[in-house]
């Protein structure tokens, strides 16, 4: 495979951009690769510089849930941007996604817009401990709530890979107030809520874990949180960044019929653009400046661009059995790989579209277990995926997503190509 051009761009970049990225994994090291650098992007087919294709499963971080470059959003947004693209002023594609996103995850009441979904979970603690007036904040290991100071401990996707866990730069005090668990462990929760639990703000959880690879709450995990939560007076937060209009329109909270008191949204419910949203139970929600004390705000936030997107993207998710023909047909992927590489030292964690290849033969319950992986033969089906045109998450510690867009065909030749993987 020629990708002359892909290296000479990346001399280039690391010149004037820090690894010559804008994102660490993008940088492709842990899998032992340089990055590619890509010229378009339609339906399922990434084109890079020198001309090459790849099918894609990671779909920038799992947002393209349609596929890429799909023509009723870019029609949608085409049409806003004949408007203008920011006003800082209101307008009405805000109210028009935020009703939509309302009434889709039951535990948002209210929600506000913002840019990333780092930003959206920085509000959302903010938001907790100026309700609670409690401090602590409840984390899981290997779950990751983007790049916010207080919360890289233990942190998941491309913090996993850094020798510390945190980051540099955080000063101790910053991360005074953080408590990293185990995820799954129900004793480690039970005993810190006999411990502080009067003093914990918010327990903040990817519900169904992404970024350490797709782990899977065990044994009501999640409704313990639930009742712990509700017990101490503390609010329970779910990350659904990823998960949301993933798993389902309704997230992970629909999935398991459990309410969380704040919500965080993003990647698909930007449509392709630089959106995401914090959102929840009303009372807490309007302790919000400009109605209550809790101070947040942002220049472009609410942009009609990216919310002409996100209503086009969540009208064509809400579209009879949108959901259950993908889920449906990712199960039927996922059978099919799992009797391809069986005998082949890995592990398949799937749910809904998403799902992750780890390289151990134990069950992946936690961040530990994902740790104990094989990832220099990860970083080798890496490449080995790449040279046959897939390009899958670069990383152990990320997950792969199914799209509308995956023709069967695509679907049985990752099967068929991974199945020769030795
Ligand atoms: C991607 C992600 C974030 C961070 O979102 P950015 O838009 O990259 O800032 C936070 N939480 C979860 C669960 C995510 O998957």
């Amino acid at each position: 495979m020629n990708r002359k051009k892909s290296e000479k761009a990346y001399k280039e970049a690391v010149k004037w951009i820090p690894g010559g990225v804008n994102s660490p994994v993008r940088a492709l090291r842990s899998v032992g690769a340089s990055p590619l650098f890509i010229k378009k992007a339609k339906g399922v087919r990434l084109t890079d510089i020198d001309g090459n294709n790849f099918t894609d499963f990671c779909l920038s971080w799992g947002v393209f849930i349609l596929g890429h470059n799909h023509p009723v959003v870019n029609k949608a947004v085409r049409q806003a941007i004949s408007n203008g693209t920011s006003y800082g002023i209101p307008s009405l594609q805000e109210t028009k996604l935020a009703e939509l996103v309302c009434k889709n995850v039951t535990g948002i009441e209210r929600v506000r817009f913002v840019n990333s979904g780092t930003e959206a979970v920085m509000s959302a603690v903010r938001l907790a401990r100026g309700y609670t007036k409690r401090n602590i904040i409840i984390k899981f290991d290997g779950c990751y709530h983007g790049h916010v100071d207080h919360l890289l401990v233990a942190a998941g996707s491309g913090v996993a890979k850094l020798g510390n866990s945190s980051s540099a730069g955080v000063p101790d005090s910053f991360v005074a107030h953080t408590i990293s668990l185990p995820f799954n462990d129900q004793e480690a929760i039970r005993k810190i809520f006999q411990e502080k639990g009067n003093d914990i703000a918010a327990v903040i959880v990817e519900p169904v874990p992404a970024n350490m690879g797709v782990v899977l709450p065990k044994n009501n995990f999640l409704r313990l949180l639930r009742e712990l939560t509700t017990e101490y007076g503390s609010l329970l937060i779910f990350d659904e960044v990823i998960s949301a209009f993933r798993i389902g329109l309704g997230g992970v909270q629909q999935l398991f019929d459990i309410t969380p008191d704040l919500t965080t949204v993003g990647k698909i419910v930007g449509g392709g653009f630089p959106a995401a949203a914090f959102g929840g139970r009303a009372d807490i929600m309007s302790l919000l400046a400009p109605d209550g004390p809790v101070y947040q705000a942002g220049t472009l936030s609410g942009n009609p661009v990216a919310m002409s997107a996100g209503i086009a993207t969540l009208n064509l998710l809400s579209e009879d059995g949108f959901y259950r023909k993908l889920n449906d047909r990712t199960d039927a992927f996922i059978k099919a790989l799992k009797t391809a590489v069986s005998g082949k030292g890995v592990t398949i964690n799937a749910i809904g579209s998403m799902f992750t290849v780890f390289f151990s033969e134990q069950t992946i319950n936690s961040f530990e277990d994902v740790k104990a992986t094989d990832q220099e033969r990860f970083g080798a089906f890496f490449r080995y995926m790449l040279r046959n045109n897939f390009y899958i998450s670069p990383s152990q510690f990320e997950a792969n997503f199914i799209s509308e867009a995956h023709s069967d065909e695509e679907l049985a030749r990752f099967v068929e190509v991974a199945g020769k993987f030795y």
